[in-house]
């Protein structure tokens, strides 16, 4: 039997984020991450889910702050030696506590640090976007292969319930045949000198920061790459936060079902939100992707019903931590390798070309790992 990359993505994410994949014959010792960049997300989210996770620890920090580091690893009970400084970064290869390091930087240095970590034999974990590029990403997936590392990208939906069982609902075919999909992400972004809004640092605006999980929601949900996609831009340039980057950014993909994905991104409007509709009804998540409290309904005509799965106990952040440690220890692919970020990569460059050029950019197979 043979089967297709719907099955095989839905099927193996769903797999994936079952609480109990069974470790019985595995070490007991837990794998060691390095965190680098102590900003909001690796320093407010991710460490604190070391304590919820059963196969990974937190074993060093790497930031530009030496105090802020010294402080976070005191308060973490990590040793001296396992604090580095960006310009020390490469002695991790001297660790053997570091098994993987957590890329939790802006968008523009993941490829360097990715490359890095790859060179100082270390297994990476890149926050999204992959990076600002496809041909970073083409170099990030070489340098991993070169130095047989895994390389696993922070879709973290992907151990999230409601987003798990979605995409279980839609291979099911529930909803009947999908024949469209809709998802908006956008967040009222304030501050003018945050780097999200330096193109040099972001690679981009709304696309690259909430967009990613609009896209990648679009293609997860259909389990299609697309063939076709249509953009269309819509930023104030006068207003000092968007000089560089886009706020409002829409797009369209063609499926090669006929599937139609209507997708957006905000930097204006606070927005999270998944509809499928099928030929029997709808599956529908909002909000959709936030870290908790995620909602969803299926149904059809008005008689929609919450199917919001039961709280696990278990968070979606450490199932992606713990989920690329049973792939070092089984030998199997991350479900969000580097060729996925890699695919989502290629889309977002034919949305801007698209959005630039006034015109519908076909994907031909390029999408395709
Ligand atoms: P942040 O600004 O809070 O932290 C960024 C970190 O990078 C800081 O420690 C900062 O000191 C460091 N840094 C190093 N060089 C820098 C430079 N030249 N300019 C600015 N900062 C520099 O950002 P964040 O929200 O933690 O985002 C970091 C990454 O995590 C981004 O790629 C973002 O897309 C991703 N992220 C993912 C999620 C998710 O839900 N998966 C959520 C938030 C952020």
């Amino acid at each position: 039997m043979t089967i297709g990359r719907r099955e095989f993505v839905i099927g193996a994410t769903a797999l994936a984020a079952v609480p109990a994949i069974t470790q019985a014959a595995t070490p007991t010792r837990k794998l060691g991450y390095a965190i680098v960049g102590l900003g909001y997300y690796g320093l407010d989210v991710i460490i604190p889910e070391f304590a919820k996770c059963a196969h990974s620890r937190l074993a060093a920090v790497v930031s530009g702050d030496p105090a802020k580091a010294r402080r976070v690893a005191a308060a973490h009970g990590l040793p001296e030696r396992s604090v580095y400084s960006y310009a020390t970064f490469d002695r991790i290869r001297d660790n053997p506590d570091i098994d993987i390091v957590y890329i939790c930087l802006p968008n523009a240095m993941h490829a360097e640090y990715t490359i890095r970590a790859a060179r100082a034999g270390k297994h990476v974990l890149c926050e999204k976007p992959m990076a600002v590029s496809v041909a970073e990403c083409e170099a990030m997936i070489a340098a991993c292969k070169a130095a047989d590392r895994k390389l696993m990208i922070g879709y973290r939906c992907h151990f999230e319930p409601c987003n798990v069982e979605a995409m279980r609902l839609a291979r099911a075919g529930t909803m009947g045949k999908t024949r469209y999909v809709r998802s908006e992400h956008g967040f009222v972004q304030r501050d003018p000198s945050k780097w999200r809004l330096n193109k040099a640092l972001a690679g981009g605006g709304s696309l690259m920061d909430m967009g990613i999980y609009s896209l990648q929601a679009a293609r997860y949900m259909t389990g299609e790459e697309p063939v076709a996609v249509t953009a269309r831009e819509s930023t104030d340039r006068t207003d000092p936060r968007f000089r560089e980057v886009e706020d409002m950014i829409d797009w369209t993909l063609e499926f090669p079902s006929g599937a139609i994905a209507s997708c957006q991104s905000m930097y204006s409007a606070n927005q999270n939100h998944i509809l499928l509709m099928g030929e029997r009804g709808r599956i529908e998540l909002e909000p959709a992707t936030r870290y908790a409290d995620n909602r969803m309904w299926t149904g059809a005509d008005g008689r929609e019903r919450d199917v919001t799965p039961a709280a696990s106990g278990r968070t979606q952040f450490a199932g992606q931590l713990d989920h690329l440690v049973t792939c070092i220890r089984t030998g199997r692919e991350p479900i969000v390798s580097g060729a996925e970020g890699l695919r989502d990569l290629r889309i977002v460059e034919a949305i801007y070309r698209s959005a630039r050029e006034g015109r519908t950019i076909r994907l031909a197979s390029g999408t395709k790992a």
